[in-house]
């Protein structure tokens, strides 16, 4: 190991303050008002988005990032797989929860969470791990992402959802969960030819529900395809092509199959397995992330917590994968 880390998320002793005790912030990580401004800027801020105002069926994820915090206490730091102490990688920290100030609104939600995200510490050096929430906050979490880099052009999306999120409007409204990525391509935040849908599955409302997509030039695996045809050698050549090049990921749970995360709004049955997601998410190893947001657990449909235990695992492997990529520079 090469790599000096400057900077280690200082985690309590878990043999002098249990994980069952003391504030549930995400893993336990520092709150990033108690650490920043710092001598060196933190890696990642992990910040809740308690809205589900965009929802299309059921709702309840604005409860979201409270069961995925409570879930969290029981991540542990070394990622056995990728053989990276993560918290000794990358400054990690809990930025709280973005302003729902319009919950009624979609559209202000979004601003309102944006201005928020773009306005914490450390822009350029920080990035940003939203945890919803519904979908309709990968928007903001976008924009603020994009934003805090600083670039001009559009960036790649990786995208894990048994649905495609690039509805034009529902019921009228643009801004719903069904529509983040349609807005961010518009937005020219994200680059449909550099964005790529996983476990993707139907039914569906219409065929026409996929033209957006498809006439975009999205690549679309859908579970079906990574289980029985070639899905994941497609993938491998689309993080090939994607090169260094820096890549959003969104991380809707209920790409996983609802016998493994059930609690949540939109289920579709036949998506991934618990340890196929996790498989699936260590494959990215060496994508350039530069953000990301994991959304859509509704703990009220939750069994066992297993749903939020698993999302608060993705939060973890999604870091672990930004820790190897710190490692190997
Ligand atoms: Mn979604
Ligand atoms: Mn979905």
């Amino acid at each position: 190991m090469t790599h000096m880390a400057t900077w280690k998320t200082q985690l309590p002793n878990s043999r002098v303050q249990p994980r069952f005790a003391g504030h549930a912030t995400f893993c336990r990580y520092p709150r990033l008002e108690d650490v920043a401004p710092a001598s060196h800027p933190v890696d990642w801020a992990l910040y809740g988005c308690p809205y589900d105002g965009g929802v299309s069926y059921r709702s309840g994820a604005r409860f979201g990032p409270r069961a995925i915090r409570e879930a969290s206490q029981y991540v542990k730091g070394h990622h056995l797989v990728h053989d990276v102490a993560v918290p000794q990688i990358l400054s990690l920290a809990d930025a709280g929860d973005a302003p729902i100030s319009h919950p009624y609104s979609c559209e202000e939600t979004a601003q309102s969470i944006a201005e928020w995200a773009i306005a914490l510490p450390d822009a350029g050096a920080t990035k940003l791990l939203a945890v919803g929430g519904d979908h309709s906050i990968a928007l903001p979490n976008i924009r603020a992402t994009h934003q805090r880099l600083g670039v001009q052009e559009p960036i790649a999306l990786i995208h894990f959802d048994a649905h495609l999120d690039t509805l034009d409007t529902l019921w009228g409204e643009r801004f719903s969960h069904a529509s983040p990525f349609r807005r961010a391509i518009e937005e020219r935040l994200i680059d449909p030819a550099r964005m790529i849908s996983i476990g993707i599955r139907g039914p569906i409302n219409t065929s026409a529900d996929l033209d957006y997509a498809r006439d975009n030039g999205v690549t679309i695996i859908t579970y079906e395809d990574w289980r029985w045809s070639d899905g994941a050698q497609r993938i491998a050549a689309f993080l090939k092509r994607l090169g260094d090049d820096p890549a959003h990921l969104s991380f809707d749970i209920d790409c996983v199959d609802p016998a493994f995360a059930p609690g949540t709004g939109t289920l579709a049955p036949g998506g991934f397995t618990s340890p196929e997601i996790l498989h699936v998410l260590r494959s990215l190893a060496g994508a350039h992330l530069v953000g990301a947001e994991v959304v859509e657990v509704l703990p009220d449909r939750d069994v066992s917590g297993v749903t939020a235990f698993l999302a608060a695992h993705v939060c973890f492997e999604i870091l672990a994968l930004d820790a190897i990529r710190a490692m190997q520079r």
